[in-house]
């Protein structure tokens, strides 16, 4: 081999070991790049989905906590008179308060934890039992009436403005498909109550509760005409975040009542509204009342109060 050949011959392997060197170093960095790449993008992937379960996570806790806590949620609405004491006729469906979705809500800025009991269907024979530990215990309450023209339920309405609670509407007759049939029958059956109250106590309500809530699917006509409605005469409606469960149609233990009611108060709000039903069918509500304003007062921070228009309210998202 001549010396030409010999050079030509060692160029060529210098080349070659180049060109190897410099896919083995190339080999390297991608080895390193790629996974640290992969690294920070699911990481940064594994945060934001963190924070959507947390918020998810958040969202069903209220709307669990909404829901009729013994899991006989139902969308079947009784319009039979259920109310032995419902001397006018009207009758009270204990099944209603359905599709319970408590999500819009506005919360309190300041450091204390508010919780409004709030009853619904009344007044009934048992009125004086709940006002009678109301007071025992001085405690401030709203009461969701519907109209009864009964001497029992006229002294009723009018030792609840007395005593110092919320006298709030829940419809005149409570029949669901009266009030719900058209946007004039809701008005006539709204104005209806507010003035038979104002008549009865010379208190014009300003409070609404919807017979199934505002999240109901019952209405034939959109629950935001019915809102609007509201609105335009200063009636501020309110749902609630927390079910006793008493809506149920078995009868629920006290127990299990003080049970609902106490883990509905979970801490995830500043701002409580607790369904209860005042109705003669309804006694163990009335025997676990004492049980949770006790464990609610000895609660930090926590004050039972009765719906002013201070309250921020809690609504259902509607259908
Ligand atoms: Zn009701």
């Amino acid at each position: 081999m001549s010396s030409d050949q010999e050079k030509k011959e060692k160029d060529r392997r210098r080349r070659r070991v180049n060109r190897l060197k410099k896919l083995i170093l190339g080999s390297i960095l991608c080895m390193i790049v790629i996974p640290v790449f992969c690294a920070v993008f699911l990481g940064v992937r594994v945060v934001s989905l963190k924070h959507q379960v947390e918020e998810l996570t958040d969202r069903l806790r209220v709307y669990e906590t909404g829901q009729v806590q013994d899991g006989t949620e139902t969308n079947i609405i009784t319009e039979t008179a259920e109310n032995p004491d419902s001397a006018d006729g009207a009758a009270t469906a204990d099944s209603d308060h359905i599709a319970q979705q408590p999500l819009r809500e506005n919360e309190e800025t300041d450091d204390m934890i508010s919780v409004y009991l709030t009853f619904d269907d009344g007044p009934s024979a048992e009125t004086d039992r709940i006002l009678d530990i109301l007071k025992e215990y001085d405690v401030k309450a709203t009461f969701f009436v519907i109209g009864k023209t009964d001497e029992n339920s006229v002294k009723a309405y009018q030792r609840i403005v007395e005593e110092g609670h919320t006298l709030g509407m829940h419809s005149y007759s409570h029949q669901y498909a009266q009030v719900y049939a058209s946007q004039e029958a809701f008005e006539d059956d709204l104005t209806s109550l507010q003035d038979y109250l104002f008549s009865i106590t010379g208190m014009e309500s300003t409070f609404y509760r919807f017979p199934g809530g505002s999240s109901n699917k019952v209405s034939k006509i959109p629950m935001s005409d019915l809102i609007q409605c509201l609105k335009e005469r200063n009636i501020t409606y309110f749902d609630w975040n927390v079910s006793s469960g008493d809506a149920s149609g078995t009868q629920l233990s006290s127990q299990t009542i003080i049970n609902n009611v106490m883990n509905g108060i979970n801490g995830a709000h500043k701002n409580y509204v607790v369904l209860f039903h005042d109705s003669a069918a309804k006694k163990t509500t009335v025997d676990a009342l004492p049980e949770i304003i006790e464990q609610i007062l000895a609660m930090e921070h926590t004050q039972i109060l009765p719906i002013t228009g201070d309250t921020e309210p809690v609504q259902h998202r509607i259908n």
